[in-house]
């Protein structure tokens, strides 16, 4: 036999027997040291696969039987991470939650694309401030700041290559996971250099400084969450819609404050530009959810605005979500009633919040024992508003029902008690009374709403 054919047939049976020895099995285990939670739970995109609770040695173990290869994340109550699997990896991590992301480390079987994963966070968290500086740039210099970064990711990953066997798709992965988060910064570039420049006016671009993008694809099944790709396209479809919008748009606001416009108009791009259906659905989802929580339109636009959205997405996979936040929205609005949702107060009773905000006036604030630094900030600004403001009773709700350190929450930060709740039901309180963001409180007048979007640190 020829020695080429040898080889040849050597490798052939080389891989037939490494594709019978690995077992189509992922086992996915771990050690967490100072858990925040009692489980672990894994995704698929905004599915959950299985979850795990922590024994008496903080351990994890998933093992899955037949899983597709690809990006999935776990979730540590409140953190979320990335892990990559493919049939027969057989993953360990440790992470101390102290410092999530630096302290994480994988090892065994599927490695390797996942330090570099998280490496790269890490490395690319670095650089933030240094890009800031870039802004300022003229287009052709920033194009080459941060192609230059971008090479050097692309070389590690190279690197990579050489002295690992990385599977196709996780090359694409690693590469995409580069690649989209420096063209995301080219996004954005137009508006945050008029910011860092302190110019009037967008800057003209001429098409060269798009070229990248005639390499990036909105049809990835594989990217669709990975974060560095979404975000690219949630920048990508802004300025999309800003520059078609300020070009080609003839209306009547200027366009930046016809918010109603603006949204819908973005809604109309990714319509025409995205297949991928996930991704179309979730890119949706985010206008959505902006437009709705952040801009707080009138009640008429907002109609029109979820008018136009069902006609385009009316089976998106987020319509109750979506759905739910403009009913929610819809009446909290001024002038009615506050929602009647029952919660409870520290001995143990139910009452409604009618029954509360009866008969006076009331501002009602939001918080969670996950998020100690929130709490503690709102804490004294309670004490320091009550003083301040004395025609108001402050109202404190747990969103988060772990009754010891919920009551010892209260009492230590010096809360007065007759006028703390809790809810049972974070889902039911939130889609009443849309509790976002953290800071917000609903200022009302014997029940009635007088505004459910005030804020803590703003509206007094
Ligand atoms: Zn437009």
């Amino acid at each position: 036999m020829n020695k080429k054919l040898l080889y040849l047939f050597l490798f052939i049976l080389a891989g037939c027997n490494e594709s019978k020895k690995k077992s189509p099995a992922v086992f996915f285990s771990g050690e967490i040291v100072n858990p925040t939670s009692k489980h672990v739970v894994l995704y698929k995109g905004d599915v959950v696969i299985d979850s795990s609770s922590l024994d008496e040695n903080n351990m994890f173990a998933f093992k899955l039987d037949s899983i597709e290869d690809g990006l999935y994340h776990f979730n540590h109550s409140p953190e979320l991470q990335y892990v990559y699997l493919e049939k027969g990896d057989s993953l360990l991590i440790r992470l101390n939650t102290a410092d999530f992301d630096e302290s994480l480390v994988f090892s065994g079987s599927g490695e390797e694309i996942n330090n570099f994963m998280v490496e790269m966070y890490l490395a690319c968290e670095s650089e933030e401030k240094l890009i800031n500086e870039y802004y300022s740039l003229v287009p052709k210099d920033f194009i080459r700041k941060i192609d230059s970064l971008q090479q050097m990711k692309i070389d590690l990953l190279d690197n990579l290559k050489v002295e690992s066997a990385l599977s196709v798709k996780e090359s694409e992965i690693a590469e995409a996971n580069i690649v989209y988060y420096y063209a995301t910064f080219k996004e954005m570039y137009p508006f945050k250099h008029r910011k860092y420049s302190e110019k009037k006016a967008i800057p003209k671009l001429s098409k060269d400084f798009y070229a990248y993008r005639k390499n990036l694809t909105y049809g990835k099944k594989d990217f669709t969450y990975l974060r560095p790709y979404y975000e690219y396209m949630t920048y990508h479809f802004g300025n999309l819609a800003y520059m078609s919008c300020s070009s080609n748009c003839n209306i009547k606001d200027k366009m930046v404050k016809n918010h109603l416009h603006f949204n819908k108009h973005k809604l109309k791009l990714i319509d025409s530009l995205v297949e991928e259906t996930e991704l179309k659905d979730n890119l949706f989802r985010n206008v959505a959810l902006g437009y709705l929580l952040k801009v707080r339109d009138t009640e008429e636009n907002n109609q029109i605005f979820i008018r136009v959205f069902r006609a385009l997405s009316g089976n998106n996979r987020h319509i109750e979500e979506i759905n739910d936040t403009y009913e929610g929205i819809r009446n909290i609005q001024p002038n009615k009633k506050i929602p009647n949702v029952q919660v409870i107060n520290l001995i143990g009773e139910k009452m409604s919040l009618q029954q509360i905000a009866e008969n006076k006036k009331v501002v009602f604030y939001f918080w969670s024992s996950t998020y100690k630094k929130h709490f503690n900030d709102i804490s004294k600004r309670v004490v320091q508003l009550s003083k301040q403001k004395p025609e108001y009773t402050f109202v404190g709700i747990s969103v988060q029902a772990n009754d010891n350190e919920w009551k010892n929450l209260v009492e230590t930060a010096g809360l007065d008690s007759t006028n703390q709740y809790k809810t049972e039901n974070f889902d039911t309180l939130n889609k009443a009374l849309i509790i976002y963001p953290m800071n917000k409180c609903i200022i009302t007048d014997n029940a009635l709403i007088v505004d459910a979007f005030a804020n803590m640190y703003y509206s007094f």
